[in-house]
Formats: C-alpha cells, sequence, structure tokens
C-alpha cells in the first residue's frame, strides 16, 4: 500500500485527553480518531492490527472446536428480563425504545442471546458439547470512558459460550478455552500473566483473567515469588507475612479520651503515639443492594479495619452476598446511624452488623472512636465491649503479604484485562430454561461458561507494553504492516521501479508493505515510520541505491544493516525472523 493512496494524517503532538503513551500514539499515528467520548473510529491501520489478531483468535479457536457466529448487536428487554440483568447491571446498559414503544437494550454481553439461540435446540445429551463464538461489537456505557481504546463505550469483543451436560465435561471446556487463550496471547509475544479474578455480575465460580502486564494498566496484580499464585487484587487473600501477637495478656478496663480534631488515622497516630497497625478505623457501608439502593429506608453495616489496612469492597460484596460492591455512607448518614462524625466513630454500642477484618482478631486494648464528636476510647475489646457479627477477610491484600500457597511472599504488577474466562454452572440455563434429556430421559439444565477477549482493548495493550519514545514497536503477530519502504525519490522513475519490485516479492512471500512515496523530507518520513512502528524500515534513496547500500531497519532494536539492493529482499525476511 502506498502512503498517497490511503487515508493516513499524522500528529506531532497528542491532544490533551490522551493520558497514557498507547492512547497517545494511536491517535498521534491515525489509527484512531475520536468520534465522541468511547466512540472511536479505526483508521485503515488501526483496523489492519484489529483484523490480524482477530485472525489469530479464530485459528486458536478453530483448534479446540469453537464455531463462530454473529448475534445482533440489539436485545429486546424481556431477554434481560428472563436473568433480570436488565435491572441488575443498571446504567451500563445502554437502553432505548423504538417507533412502536417497545424496549431495548445494546448488547454488553450476550449470554442471554447466545443461551436464545441454542435452547430450542440443545435437547438431547447427544447434541454436547457445544462452543459457540462471535466476534462483535459491544457497548456498555461506562460512567468514565478513558485511555483510547482501553475503556471504550463502544468496543470490539471475542465472546464465546460453551455448553456441556455436566460439571466434570463443563470444567473440560473451561481448561480448554484457557489454553486456548494461552496459545492466542503466546502469539503476541508480549509478557501476560493469568490471575484468578472476581466474576462479576456475569456470576460463577471459577474464574480466570488475562492481563497483559504494562505500568498504565488499571488492575493490580499479586504474584507469588514461590509458585504460580497470581491473583487480581479484588480476589486475593490478604494474609500477614508476620502474624500479629498483642504484647498486652490482659484485657484493660475502657477509657474514654478526649481527641479534639483527630479526625484520620494518621492524625491519631500521631496524638496517641500508637502505631496505625493498632488502631482500629471503623467504616460504614450501605446494606442497600443495586443501584435503586438508595431509594428504600437505609440499611447500613460496618467494617473494622487496622488503621493501616484498606478495606477490599469486592470481598465485602462476595462476603455478603451482594450484587454490587456496597457504597459508603455520607458523612450525615454516618451521623444518623453512630451519632458522631465518621473520625469519631466505633463499634461500642452499634446497632447494625459489624463485621471485622481477620487482622483485627489478634489485637488487644485497641483504640476506637466513641461514636461521640472529638472522642475515642481505648482499652477496647472485641467480644467483651461489643459484637461482632463475623470475621473475615475483607482488606486489600498488598506486596510482601505471605503467599496463601507457600511460605513466600507477594509481588505487585500492574496489568490490562485483556481476557476473561468464566465458569458459569447452570446460572443462565435455570433462568433460561435451558435443559435437555439426560442419558436416562431425565430434563437437566445444562452447565456453561464464558470467555471474552477484548479485541481493541488487546491492540492497544500490545502498543502500552511495546514502544519507546519514537513511536509503537508493533509486536509482527498483528503489525499492520510488517515493512516500511522510505522512498526518498518518489519521483525517480528507476528507485519507483525497484521498490515495486520489492513489495512484489515480498508480497508474494506473504509480507505486507507500506511504501511512504510522500514528498517529503527524510527526516520527516523517518519520524513518521518510527512513529508507526512496523517492524522493519527500509530506506530507498538515490544516494544509497547508487552507492550500493541500502538500509534495513530492526525498528525494536534500531539495528541497521547496509546491503545492496538485491540483497534486500533476503536481508528483511532475516530480520523478520528472528522477531
Ligand atoms: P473491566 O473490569 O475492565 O471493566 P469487565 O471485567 O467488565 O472489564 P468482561 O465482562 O470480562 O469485562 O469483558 C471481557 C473483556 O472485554 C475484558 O476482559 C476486556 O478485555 C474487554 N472489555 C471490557 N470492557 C471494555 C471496555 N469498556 N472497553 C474495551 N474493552 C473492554
Ligand atoms: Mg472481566
Amino acid at each position: 500500500m502506498k502512503w498517497s493512496k490511503t487515508h493516513l494524517f499524522t500528529l506531532k503532538e497528542a491532544p490533551s485527553d490522551a493520558e497514557i503513551p498507547s492512547h497517545k500514539l494511536m491517535i498521534r499515528g491515525g489509527f484512531i480518531k475520536k468520534l465522541a467520548p468511547g466512540l472511536y473510529t479505526y483508521g485503515n491501520m488501526g483496523l489492519r492490527a484489529i483484523r490480524k489478531f482477530e485472525s489469530i483468535i479464530r485459528d486458536e479457536l478453530e483448534k479446540v472446536d469453537s464455531v463462530e457466529i454473529l448475534m445482533p448487536m440489539v436485545h429486546p428487554k424481556e431477554l434481560w428480563m428472563e436473568t433480570n440483568r436488565w435491572n441488575e447491571m443498571g446504567a451500563g446498559l445502554l437502553k432505548f425504545k423504538n417507533r412502536n414503544n417497545h424496549e431495548f437494550c445494546l448488547g454488553a454481553t450476550h449470554e442471554e442471546a447466545v443461551v436464545d439461540y441454542v435452547r430450542h435446540e440443545l435437547k438431547s445429551w447427544r447434541d454436547f458439547p457445544k462452543n459457540i463464538y462471535q466476534i462483535q461489537t459491544k457497548y456498555r456505557d461506562e460512567i468514565r470512558p478513558r485511555f483510547g481504546l482501553m475503556r471504550g463505550r463502544e468496543f470490539s469483543m471475542k465472546d464465546a459460550y460453551s455448553f456441556d451436560v455436566d460439571q466434570t465435561s463443563a470444567l473440560v471446556a473451561y481448561d480448554k478455552m484457557y489454553k486456548a487463550y494461552e496459545n492466542i496471547f503466546n502469539r503476541l509475544g508480549l509478557q501476560f500473566r493469568i490471575v484468578q479474578a472476581d466474576a462479576g455480575n456475569i456470576g460463577g465460580s471459577q474464574t480466570h483473567e488475562f492481563q497483559m502486564l504494562a505500568d498504565a494498566g488499571e488492575d493490580s496484580l499479586l504474584v507469588s515469588d514461590k509458585t504460580s499464585f497470581a491473583a487480581n487484587i479484588e480476589v486475593c487473600p490478604a494474609i500477614d507475612s508476620v502474624p500479629y501477637q498483642s504484647k498486652d495478656t490482659e484485657l484493660k478496663a475502657v477509657e474514654k479520651f478526649s481527641t479534639p480534631g483527630q479526625k484520620t488515622i494518621a492524625d491519631l497516630e500521631k496524638f496517641t503515639s500508637v502505631p496505625a497497625n493498632e488502631l482500629v478505623k471503623t467504616l460504614f457501608f450501605s446494606a442497600n443492594d443495586g443501584l435503586d439502593a438508595r431509594d428504600t429506608a437505609l440499611k447500613a453495616f460496618a467494617i473494622l479495619l487496622r488503621g493501616s489496612d484498606e478495606v477490599n469492597p469486592i470481598k465485602v460484596k462476595n462476603l455478603l452476598k451482594m450484587t454490587n460492591p456496597p457504597q459508603l455512607l455520607t458523612d450525615e448518614e454516618v451521623k444518623t446511624i453512630s451519632g458522631a462524625n465518621p473520625g469519631s466513630c466505633g463499634p461500642v454500642g452499634l446497632k447494625i452488623p459489624i463485621y471485622a477484618d481477620n487482622g483485627i482478631k489478634n489485637l488487644k486494648n485497641y483504640i476506637v472512636g466513641a461514636n461521640e464528636n472529638d472522642y475515642h476510647i481505648k482499652n477496647v475489646n472485641h467480644d467483651r465491649d461489643y459484637k461482632l457479627t463475623e470475621f473475615a477477610d475483607l482488606r486489600m491484600a498488598r506486596e510482601g503479604d505471605k503467599c496463601p500457597e507457600s511460605d513466600g511472599r507477594l509481588k505487585s504488577y500492574r496489568g490490562i484485562e485483556v481476557g476473561h474466562v468464566f465458569y458459569l454452572g447452570q446460572k443462565y440455563a435455570q433462568k433460561m430454561n435451558g435443559n435437555f434429556l439426560d442419558k436416562n430421559g431425565r430434563a437437566q439444565f445444562y452447565e456453561m461458561g464464558c470467555y471474552g477477549i477484548g479485541v481493541t482493548r488487546t491492540v492497544q495493550a500490545c502498543i502500552e507494553q511495546s514502544h519507546d519514545q519514537d513511536g509503537i514497536i508493533w509486536p509482527k503477530a498483528i503489525a499492520p504492516f510488517h515493512v516500511h519502504i522510505c522512498l526518498l525519490d518518489p519521483k525517480d522513475a528507476n528507485l519507483s521501479a525497484y521498490v515495486e519490485k520489492i513489495d512484489q516479492s515480498l508480497s508474494e512471500k506473504r509480507y505486507d508493505v507500506f511504501v511512504d512515496d510522500r514528498d517529503e523530507r527524510p527526516g520527516f518520513k523517518f519520524k513518521d515510520a518510527d512513529l508507526l512502528g512496523f517492524p522493519v524500515r527500509v530506506v530507498v534513496g538515490k544516494k544509497g541505491f547508487e552507492a550500493n547500500e541500502i538500509e534495513v531497519v530492526n525498528r525494536k532494536t534500531k539495528e541497521v544493516h547496509k546491503v545492496s539492493p538485491d540483497q534486500v529482499v533476503a536481508t528483511i525476511e532475516k530480520v523478520l525472523a528472528i522477531l
């Protein structure tokens, strides 16, 4: 392809709303262009990378007998009411009415649609197993779309669904997809981690995320330095590396004391000289689940944590079997429940359920808020001074915590969630009457799994992990073009004919060639070549051609090979072979 024939305009500077490198580079290279927040046009170069990644996915899914279909993007409300996700997904679903006043949403995920697709046909145990996928545009009304294709409102997802007669075979299907995903991401040649994850509101018990490692990733991962254990921080068990033991053996008498203006744990630590890990903080949450929670009468619960710890809302959600992570109460609501401002609250005298993080277990004679402004109480002890509903692991794990599987330690990484596999069990089959007759003629619900890959997010994640100060370094597997020829004297017929020839012989070998035939200065062309980041750059100019020295440059290492015109194709092939 020639630059003069395509629609490509590069930018020197990224717009100010592009915050992370991959977003900046995609915009500057014309790979994507914003239409509105979270909505992007994929330019031809961006689309070529997306299509290449799609073909890797198709190739690997075919190997595990997954069959491609394409479902509608617009779904009727009735379908989503069958599982109640019309309500559970809340404002994340973009809902609208047609001219007949029928309600619809844009597909955010397709469990309902795919069960509807198969439920009238999968009727006998002989019809199983089945595995179906599509690559399609999804719409999620993200509150804050950001980072370009990383968190779009409209984005492309590969979603696959497996159907099996029982749990054993459903888990076999899960393993097969897990391995197919490993192959897919391995083919990108970049660094990723597979981590234990939260099932979100898709439901299900076993679930892993595929995370591309990158500093700008939104997810926190904790990885064992001893075993293969790796988890998203959302679900990572938090175990102190050195178990805490109180110095006190006796329980002392409680004592209220004045703490004027001491609002935060840091304030209190200074004021009392007691370290934060021996102070107890009390957080108040709404027990009203779902997004309409605020419309009903306030129900609340409290969470106790050591002052040095952070609460993990996903753990709280899972402990209390809530649909969504709980919301913190406002200061006003806290006052109604406890009688004091948040900085002076504690568990003593509360009439709501109190859950405590395991880290509190071994504390003795600790300090809590007195539920009276500017007062705290010391020498407080659970069981004696207040009743706990339950101890549980409720804190965020952190680097240095103990590995849950060994005596190793956890190390922290940032990741971009590019894929997610879920074992769903019978959740959707039960709600949507997905049943079949087993070998004994008995009606059974089938078992499902669902498997997503963020196609557009992965393409950008590759750039986030693979770039330098000059631009993108595309992994060969999804590079829009393999070879970028900078034709320095495009008006020279001889040179153009030569470039035509290399283009042809490379194309015959199935390499994609891009020719910069613009009438621009060499330096300008080289900058653009670095920005676009195709694996090999070739510089064809009159001077080099006559001197029998044509430059073949490896984009990643910047290594330059100077070869005679008849050696160019072979050299390009050599450079590409080692990538
Ligand atoms: P996230 O936690 O990032 O919001 P999710 O867990 O809700 O994602 P899934 O339902 O697991 O997403 O969707 C499957 C895949 O689709 C994700 O692993 C991710 O790669 C991709 N994806 C999800 N939301 C977006 C989005 N807003 N923009 C781009 N890709 C997305
Ligand atoms: Mg997910």
